[in-house]
C-alpha cells in the first residue's frame, strides 16, 4: 500500500459503492465528457458527495478531451483537440497496475480528483491514465481521445477502464461492495471480477465451472442508457482474443456477451443482478429488446446545486432554505412570490442574451419568448424538426414574434449529425428576417446552465423511442423554464399539461409529419399565446414546473432509490 495514510483515512476507510463510468462531467475546464452519459455521471457524483455515500467514481483521463467544436459562419463544424494537463489540477496516485493488451503489458497509471460537496461530504474519482514512460508510444495514445479512433481503440480505452479500473481499486486497497457500470463501456469490469473470484483448480469439481457468477452478479449494478441495438457496443472476437489473450476465455465469454460477437450490453446484463433502465418508458423499451432480463426503471435527475442559475439559487435560499440538499422542499415553489420568480427569470435571461451577442453577435430582445434547443447533433434527436415547414414557421413568428438559441455538438464521425448543423445555419439565415436566432458554438456545462436557465421555454423533439431519458429538461426545470416535448423519455413522467409544459404529438409512434404539425399548432395555439396574453399564468406554470418537477427529477432521489434497491439490496 503506497498511498499516503492521510488518504487512506480519509477515503478508503470503509467499504465503497466503485462507480464506472467512461465518462465523468467533473468540472469547467476538464473536458473528460461529451454529453448526458457524462453528466449524469457526474452529478451523480456531486449528489453522493452532498449524501456522504461511501462512493468512489472510476473513469478515464482523456487527456486531449472529447473537441472544442468551432463554427464556420455556414455552420461547417471545425473540430479541435481540447487538451487539458491532469498533472496541473490532480495528484497523481503512486499506485500502477498492468492490463494485457496483444501479447504485452500496458501500464495503467491514476490520478485522483476528489470532489467536494458544500455540506463537506467527499467523492474520490480516479482518472486512469496510459500516457506514462513505460509505454509505447501508441498505448500511450489510449487515454487521450474521449470516443475517438477506431474499433480496437475504443476496445482497448474499455480494457483499460474496465479491467485497469478493478485492478487499480485492488492496488489502493479500496474495499468495494457494489460495483456500479454506468452504460456498457465498462462491461469488461465483471468479467474482470469473474476471473479475480473464480474457484481454484482443485476445489472446483469435475463438470463444474470455476467461475462464481452468483458472487459477481450480486456485486453487480448495471445501468442501461441505449434503447436500441444499433447503439450497443459490439467487438468481434478476433480483435477480443487478440487483445486479451488468455484472459479472454471465450466458451465462457461467449456463452455471457453473444455468440457472433463481445456484446457489452449482454455481458453487463449477464453479470448484474440489478440491471435498471433511465426512465419508466426506457425500462419497458429496454426489456423487449432484451427478453427474459428484469430491467427495472431509476429516472434520472439533475444535481440542484449544479443546475439551478445564480438568481435561482438566491430565490430559494430565501424561500425555501436547505432545497439544494433535501429538493423536496422545492413542492413548495407555489408560495414564491410571482414577482420575485420573473426578476429571477428576467436576470438569467438578460445572462444569456448576453453570452450570445459576446459569442455570435446576435442581438436578443429580453421582451420576447426565447425557446432554447440544446443537446447532441444527431439524426433522432430531430434538432430541425422545428423547420420542417418554414412557411408556416415564419406566419407563426410573424403573429407571435419569438426568438431560438441553439447549441449542440455532432460526433467527429456523424456525418448526418454534422449536415443537421448546416442546415440549421442555412435557415438562420433565410429566416433572420422574421425570427432572431443564434446556435452557440461548444456545448459545455458552463453553455448549458446558461441555456436551460435563460431561455422561456425548451424544446426537446426527439424520434420515440430513443430519448432513454433526457436530462436538459429537468435543468430548466429547475430555472422555472417549462418545456415543449415530445413524449419520451423523462417527459412521459414530468408531463402535466398546461402546468409543467406543453407535449409534441401523442405517446403513440413519431412521424416527422404530425410531430412537427402538432409542434407549430402547440406553439401557435397555446405556449405563445400564452406567454404574450396570460403573463400571470405563464407565472403560475412555471412555478408549478419547479414544484412538480425540479422537486422530484433531481439527483438526490435518485441516488437514494440506487442506494437502497441496487447497492444495499
Ligand atoms: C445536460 C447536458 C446534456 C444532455 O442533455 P439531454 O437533454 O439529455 O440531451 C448534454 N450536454 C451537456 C453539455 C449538458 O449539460
Amino acid at each position: 500500500m503506497a498511498e499516503g495514510s492521510a488518504d487512506r483515512r480519509a477515503f478508503f476507510n470503509q467499504p465503497h459503492v466503485a462507480y464506472f463510468s467512461m465518462e465523468i462531467a467533473l468540472a469547467n475546464g476538464i473536458p473528460t465528457y461529451s454529453g448526458g452519459l457524462g453528466i449524469l455521471a457526474g452529478d451523480t457524483i456531486r449528489t453522493a458527495a452532498d449524501m456522504a455515500l461511501p462512493l468512489v467514481a472510476v473513469t478515464l483521463v482523456s487527456r486531449r478531451g472529447y473537441f472544442r467544436q468551432e463554427l464556420s459562419p455556414e455552420g461547417e463544424q471545425i473540430e479541435h483537440p481540447d487538451p487539458w494537463a491532469p498533472e496541473e489540477r490532480l495528484r497523481k496516485l503512486r499506485a500502477m497496475v498492468a492490463v494485457p493488451m496483444n501479447g504485452r503489458d500496458v501500464w495503467v497509471q491514476a490520478w485522483l480528483y476528489i470532489h467536494e460537496s458544500r455540506l463537506l461530504g467527499r467523492v474520490p474519482v480516479i482518472l486512469l491514465d496510459t500516457d506514462c514512460g513505460s509505454n509505447s508510444p501508441e498505448d500511450r495514445r489510449l487515454t487521450h481521445h474521449l470516443y475517438g479512433g477506431d474499433e480496437a481503440y475504443r476496445f482497448k480505452q474499455e480494457v483499460v477502464l474496465g479491467i485497469g479500473g478493478m485492478r487499480l481499486l485492488q492496488a489502493l486497497g479500496v474495499e468495494v461492495f457494489q460495483y456500479h457500470m454506468n452504460e456498457g463501456h465498462s462491461a469488461l469490469l465483471a468479467w474482470a471480477l469473474l476471473r479475480r473470484y473464480a474457484y481454484p483448480p482443485e476445489d472446483v469439481r469435475p463438470g463444474e465451472s470455476a467461475y462464481d457468477f452468483h458472487r459477481v452478479r450480486s456485486l453487480c449494478t448495471f445501468t442501461t442508457h441505449t434503447p436500441v441495438e444499433a447503439g450497443q457496443d459490439k467487438f468481434p472476437y478476433s480483435l477480443v482474443t487478440e487483445c486479451l489473450g488468455d484472459m479472454a476465455d471465450l466458451p465462457v465469454l461467449r456463452s455471457l456477451a453473444g455468440e457472433e460477437a463481445l456484446n457489452m450490453t449482454r455481458l453487463a446484463l449477464n453479470l448484474s443482478e440489478y440491471v435498471n433502465g433511465v426512465a419508466k418508458r426506457h425500462a419497458e423499451v429496454s426489456a423487449q429488446l432484451f427478453p427474459g432480463y428484469q430491467v427495472r426503471a431509476i429516472t434520472n435527475g439533475v444535481h440542484p446545486d449544479t443546475w439551478a442559475s445564480a438568481p435561482f439559487h438566491r430565490l430559494y435560499d430565501r424561500h425555501l432554505v436547505g432545497w439544494a440538499v433535501e429538493p423536496e422542499l422545492l413542492r413548495r415553489a407555489a408560495y414564491l412570490p410571482d414577482a420575485e420568480v420573473r426578476t429571477a427569470h428576467r436576470e438569467a435571461k438578460e445572462a444569456l442574451i448576453e453570452t450570445v451577442r459576446e459569442r455570435t453577435g446576435t442581438a436578443l430582445d429580453p421582451e420576447k419568448p426565447i425557446l432554447g434547443f440544446a443537446r447532441r447533433m444527431t439524426a433522432y434527436k430531430r434538432p430541425d424538426l422545428l423547420f420542417k415547414d418554414l412557411d408556416r414557421l415564419r406566419a407563426i413568428a410573424a403573429q407571435w414574434p419569438f426568438q431560438l438559441v441553439m447549441a449542440g455538438k455532432a460526433h467527429p464521425q456523424d456525418e448526418p449529425g454534422k449536415r443537421l448543423i448546416r442546415r440549421i445555419h442555412d435557415h438562420m439565415g433565410v429566416l433572420s428576417d422574421v425570427l432572431p436566432m443564434a446556435f452557440l458554438p461548444d456545448y459545455d456545462m458552463e453553455c448549458a446552465l446558461a441555456l436551460v436557465s435563460g431561455v422561456d421555454i425548451w424544446l426537446n423533439t426527439p424520434l420515440r423511442p430513443l430519448e432513454a431519458s433526457g436530462t436538459s429538461g429537468m435543468k430548466a426545470a429547475f430555472n422555472g423554464v417549462p418545456s415543449l416535448s415530445v413524449l419520451d423519455g423523462w417527459w412521459v413522467e414530468g408531463w402535466i399539461e398546461g402546468v409543467t409544459g406543453w407535449a409534441v404529438g401523442d405517446s403513440a409512434e413519431s412521424a416527422n409529419g404530425t410531430d412537427a404539425e402538432s409542434l407549430y399548432h402547440k406553439l401557435s395555439a397555446e405556449v405563445l399565446p400564452c406567454y404574450y396574453d396570460s403573463p400571470e399564468r405563464w407565472t403560475g406554470i412555471m412555478k408549478s414546473t419547479i414544484a412538480l418537477n425540479a422537486s422530484f427529477f433531481n439527483t438526490h432521489r435518485m441516488m437514494r432509490r440506487y442506494a437502497t434497491e441496487a447497492y444495499l439490496s
